[in-house]
């Protein structure tokens, strides 16, 4: 069911993504191109303000499928809070460039109503793995995720998605409610794209200060202190936690919702390093809330 890649595959050819904005054309348009193209299809859902990071999962699916479909939806459903929805970046012409260039044949670009067109009723609650952390500091964020991915899956039928490492609780998240709600598509989680320096790339990094800038770097610095000490042999999970907590509060800029080394797969505490963790962290920084993570173990 789930797979993780990480050799980058080569950029494909550009093409003309059809850009779509309802359902049934998009049905019509998938099948089309399935006849035209070949019958694997992949999807990469999106929120747009595309970086190196999608671009990554385009390369993937791209390498993967014969047919790859982008959606490009901020979804409103998501977003505890309303600042961080209206000042998140929009930029679809910029996003239809890249896909172009990536050779991208489908952009689905739909509106809030054909995605919650009225009378819509039904919501996707996943429990256990999304009520920890992201679920504990942004009540009701992966209830509009895993809604909206049940219902993107859905529209495009593919047979493999693409989600990133970088949101790493969403990954467990939607392979929960694929598991659980018996959809037929393989998950793959793609490694985060960082920056030179080691900030993980996120759409919401345009939004950061210069000064901001240089006191986010040491969220990715936190997360290698506790991957070194790991290394260096320190197992239990009260050093590992100290060492992230150290490298962060060097940064006077940054306040920490959360920094924790936890199971990798369950995200439950635990004492020791015993099969593989994960370092995970959430702080605002400059008014911008950031996240990432990385593999203990
Ligand atoms: P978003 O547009 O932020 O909702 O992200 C769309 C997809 O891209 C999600 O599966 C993210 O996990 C993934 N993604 C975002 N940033 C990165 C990154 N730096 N590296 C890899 N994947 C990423």
């Amino acid at each position: 069911m789930s797979a993780v890649v990480s050799a980058v595959p080569a950029v494909a050819s550009s093409v003309t993504p059809l850009v779509v904005r309802d359902l049934e054309v998009l049905r019509s348009a998938i099948a089309d191109a399935r006849r035209a193209l070949g019958d694997r299809v992949g999807f990469v859902p999106t929120m747009g303000s595309l970086h190196d990071g999608h671009r990554r999962l385009v390369r993937h699916c791209r390498a993967g499928n014969d047919v790859t479909v982008v959606s490009i939806f901020v979804n409103p459903a998501q977003f505890n809070d309303p600042g961080d929805l209206a000042a998140y970046p929009r930029d679809e012409a910029r996003d239809v460039a890249l896909l172009a260039a990536e050779g991208v044949q489908i952009v689905f670009a739909p509106s809030p109503e054909v995605m919650y067109p009225p009378g819509f009723s039904t919501w996707v609650t996943v429990d256990g793995i999304s009520e920890v952390l992201e679920g504990e500091f942004r009540p009701g964020h992966f209830r509009g995720v895993a809604t909206v991915v049940t219902r993107l899956l859905r529209a495009v039928r593919p047979d493999r998605a693409y989600f990133g490492e970088k949101d790493w609780q969403q990954l467990l998240v939607v392979r929960q409610l694929v598991r659980d709600l018996l959809l037929d598509v393989e998950i793959i989680g793609v490694p985060t794209v960082r920056e030179a320096d080691g900030l993980a790339m996120s759409s919401r990094n345009a939004r950061l200060s210069d000064a901001a800038r240089t006191g986010a770097l040491a969220i990715s610095a936190a997360i290698r202190h506790a991957q070194e000490a790991f290394a260096e042999g320190f197992t239990e999970i009260d050093d590992l936690e100290r060492r992230l907590h150290a490298a962060l509060r060097r940064e006077s800029a940054l306040t920490v919702e959360y920094a924790v080394v936890v199971d990798a797969e369950t995200l439950r505490p635990i004492t020791r390093v015993a099969r593989p963790a994960r370092a995970l962290v959430a702080v605002h920084v400059g008014g911008v809330r950031l996240i990432d993570n990385g593999a203990i173990g």
